[in-house]
């Protein structure tokens, strides 16, 4: 029988303790395993090729995300490297213009040193992708929804794209989470994941992921995983696996909220534009309604006055909390222009979109109307 999310969610991957009895997956907190004569072992060597908590974890985020195979890191940028360690030197890669900084960062400030290649495109252009491709490309790199500017990608369309090259198509589904997009079910051929964000839920963890339902490849993610070593211990795997329990009542809330939040900020005074997928004058508001089960807990919105005011307002939340990061219960608010993309020129800041005032929030599961009146006396506080 095809369990729902739900259900799968609390299930997958969670199987009581043979000897105990214990209905939760234990933290087995141990480096070796008993050999009961050379090479003859229980399933389990030595932690960092694998490790019971972690199995359970990485059996779970398959099923969530509707694949055969998942390989938990220490980190989503654990996750990440691993699929650069999949290609070889020479290779070239298609990324989206927008894709998490971090990801810019390992891609052309680690792995062009090793004779890696990247452009960076609109994806949203695929005249962009098609023309960006050539012989070399083996891999297409995707966010959807993409940070802050919330663009939505065409995921099947870009795996297409990737295919009629023979290249693989990742997608890095931390923003959405497998509740409310699986990309696998579109032809992505990996899902990478940043466990520390909603996965994982509480901002007390951090961890990566990566998913597929191709054996081989999972093979060769499983070599990558061993020998670099960037393996998450078993607490943060148990500190995720009790986080993805509720990640559908969570999700619900954390989409339920930033709708109305979104509906409220676009008929705000003090606010000039927001970014959101579930809004209707999204420009990808179709396609997220087609690949998207709802819209997600993130959006952005345009502040209308200077760089300094936008500051006040988010220095000025109470319940908001002004940190980076997101995905957690609690909200938090952040300005892209001062924080996370402040090392961007100016020039180039503002060509890409990313305006002074503008604000992203990762809009978390408490009261709406505390969350609107929190950010109304901090807009009352900077006008
Ligand atoms: N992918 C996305 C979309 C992210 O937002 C982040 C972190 O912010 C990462 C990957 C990296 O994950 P981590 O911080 O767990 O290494």
């Amino acid at each position: 029988m095809d369990e729902h999310i739900e259900t799968r969610a609390i299930h997958a991957g969670q199987v009581p303790d043979e000897e105990t009895g214990a209905l939760m997956t234990p933290i087995h907190a141990n480096s070796t395993y008993v050999q009961d004569g050379p090479g003859d072992h229980r399933g389990y060597e030595y932690s960092r090729t694998g490790n019971p908590t972690r199995t359970d974890l990485e059996a779970n985020l398959a099923a969530l995300e509707n694949g055969a195979y998942g390989r938990c890191f220490s980190s989503g940028m654990g996750a990440i490297n691993t699929v650069l360690n999949l290609l070889d030197s020479g290779d070239h890669v298609v990324a989206g213009n927008d894709v998490y900084g971090g990801t810019h960062r390992i891609f052309t400030q680690v792995y062009e040193k090793y004779g890696l290649d990247f452009d960076f495109v609109d994806t949203t252009d695929h005249d962009a992708v098609r023309d960006a491709m050539r012989d070399e490309t083996a891999l297409v790199w995707v966010e959807t929804p993409t940070n802050p500017l919330m663009n939505v990608n065409d995921i099947g369309a870009l795996a297409d794209i990737a295919h009629d090259h023979d290249a693989l198509c990742t997608v890095d589904n931390t923003f959405a989470t497998p509740y409310l997009q699986r990309p696998l079910d579109h032809g992505a051929d990996i899902v990478a994941h940043s466990l520390t964000k909603y996965l994982g839920g509480h901002s007390d963890v951090i961890g990566g992921a990566l998913i597929t339902d191709d054996e081989e490849l999972d093979e060769e993610i499983g070599f990558y995983q061993n020998s670099v070593g960037a393996t998450p211990g078993p607490f943060g795997c148990f500190l995720v696996l009790r986080g993805t329990k509720t990640l559908p009542v969570r999700m619900d809330r954390h989409c339920d909220n930033a709708r109305d939040l979104a509906e409220w900020l676009a008929d705000h005074d003090a606010v000039s534009k927001v970014y959101y997928p579930g809004l209707e004058s999204h420009p990808q508001h179709d396609l997220a309604a087609a690949q998207m089960d709802d819209f997600g807990g993130m959006l952005s919105f345009e502040f209308d006055g200077t760089l300094e005011q936008a500051s006040t307002v988010v220095s000025e939340t109470d319940v908001f909390t002004l940190a980076e990061s997101l995905g957690g219960v609690e909200s938090l608010i952040e300005q892209p222009a001062a924080m996370t993309h402040a090392a961007i020129p100016k020039e180039e800041r503002l060509a890409a979109g990313l305006t002074d005032g503008l604000i992203r929030v990762s809009v978390g599961i408490e009261h709406v109307d505390d969350l609107k009146a929190d950010l109304q006396q901090a807009f009352d506080a900077a006008l």
